[in-house]
């Protein structure tokens, strides 16, 4: 079950909390789905709450009619704009009707209200999960609950916050609860097109669940936390209406034009690589940290207490590992460190499947951008290890073949585990060089 933070959170001003705002709720029914598995004799069963619910929809046919997520989606929402754009507290949420009789049992359905807590819990339904295809949102949540159910020991659900269309910014924490652990954060999908990327981060979430008692120490001397959605707005909108969308799903002048989450950040944030046209691909917002998702991701790096030592980010395509600064062409002052650990993590993946990854700063290898969050994990948020990793594919780019999910898990599984071997020998190795000066120092 996914639980609310424990440690304080900042809400970002613009927009308003849904998870604290009363909401209607409208379920619809699934019209492809027979009623036969509902259980009439159930005394949970309130058909009189259905019918009130499936009255009220009439009163919001556009609505209705143009949900984004009315069609197989298992629970969705969007909110609801008024004529001057601003954004009315009520949601519509559409519920398979097949789902409505795990809802029953579950004592969620009356008269149609539930919170945001109580519709977390619908997610944990039947999990599809699977690294031979890609998947909604929908299932990848529900993968993140079966992994904490499955194994509670080392895994629990965070939801951190919430994306502008209402749907969770959910994280999978895995940790033996070492006291003395460095903290490693992973994301992925800030790019709504980029889907190779959250089917890479839930491989590794996967891989470390499973196998976490015989991995290596320095993989289980490490709080994990994995954010594989980061984008979950563009995400789905990138499966049910535009493949190649990139932004998030944010509205300017009346029309939802995105916002670039990953120009949206505070270091460097308005700068070269970046657009203040809204229409643009790499529109930065009208201010940094305009958006809840970017927002959710700072508060937790910057204001939750843990102490982050590595930030990850997965993207799509390009085959390169790239570290600070993407927004200036002067070499961070640990050039060299994050060089060596980029060129370390390019071996791990050349070893596993031969596949070559350029490192290199973003200039270099890349392009400039400015606003991103790897700058600001580093330059603001003074995490000492932050790698971009553009993935598979140059031939295939945005759509790299499902069959290639797997083979691109694996290098980078390995090529995250041989990052932690490199972060804790470097420490040691620096540990060891302070001792011997301190020595020569101290014993003239
Ligand atoms: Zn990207």
């Amino acid at each position: 079950m996914s639980t609310m933070c424990e440690y304080p959170l900042k809400r970002t001003q613009n927009y308003p909390s849904l998870i604290n705002n009363k909401m209607r709720y409208y379920i619809i029914e699934e019209p492809d789905i027979h009623y036969e598995s509902i259980d009439e004799e159930d005394e949970n069963y309130d058909n009189s709450a259905q019918n009130v619910i499936l009255n009220e929809i009439e009163e919001e046919p556009d609505a209705y009619e143009n949900s984004p997520c009315y069609s197989e989606s298992i629970v969705e929402s969007y909110p609801i704009y008024d004529e001057n754009d601003r954004q009315r507290s009520e949601k519509i949420v559409v519920i398979p009707r097949k789902l409505l009789v795990p809802i029953r049992n579950q004592r969620f359905l009356s008269k149609g209200n539930f919170s945001l807590d109580k519709k977390m819990l619908l997610l944990s339904g039947p999990c599809h999960m699977n690294w031979n295809d890609y998947h909604r949102l929908s299932v990848i949540h529900a993968f993140m609950d079966n992994l904490e159910q499955d194994f509670p020991s080392v895994c629990t659900t965070v939801t951190i916050g919430h994306s502008l269309e209402g749907r969770e910014l959910k994280v999978l924490k895995i940790s033996n609860s070492d006291a003395s652990n460095a903290s490693v954060w992973l994301d992925a999908g800030i790019h709504a097109r980029e889907w190779i990327a959250p089917a890479v981060a839930t491989y590794i979430a996967d891989h470390l669940a499973r196998n976490f008692n015989n991995l290596p120490q320095s993989v289980t001397n490490k709080d994990w936390y994995f954010l594989p959605v980061f984008n979950p707005d563009g995400y789905e909108y990138s499966h049910t209406k535009e493949r190649m969308w990139r932004k998030n799903r944010a509205w300017h002048g009346g029309q939802c034009v995105g916002v670039d989450l990953n120009r949206n950040f505070s270091y460097g944030w308005g700068g070269k690589g970046s657009s203040d046209i809204p229409t643009n691909a790499f529109y930065r917002g009208p201010e940094p940290f305009s958006e809840p998702e970017s927002c959710a991701v700072r508060d937790v790096l910057l204001n939750s207490g843990i102490r982050f030592k590595i930030y990850i980010t997965l993207h799509s395509y390009g085959q390169v590992i790239i570290f600070p600064f993407a927004f200036r062409d002067e070499l961070c002052p640990d050039y060299v460190r994050l060089l060596e650990g980029a060129t370390a993590m390019s071996k791990a993946i050349y070893e596993t499947t031969g596949n070559t990854y350029k490192v290199g700063i973003s200039r270099d290898v890349m392009y400039g951008a400015a606003g991103t969050s790897n700058d600001w994990s580093y330059g603001a948020a003074e995490i000492p290890y932050c790698y971009l990793i553009e993935l598979r594919s140059k031939q295939h780019k945005f759509k790299l073949p499902r069959q290639e999910i797997e083979e691109t898990g694996k290098e980078i599984l390995s090529c995250v585990k041989t990052l932690m071997e490199f972060v804790d020998n470097y420490t040691e190795s620096k540990i060891g060089e302070e001792k011997s000066e301190e020595e020569i120092t101290i014993s003239p």
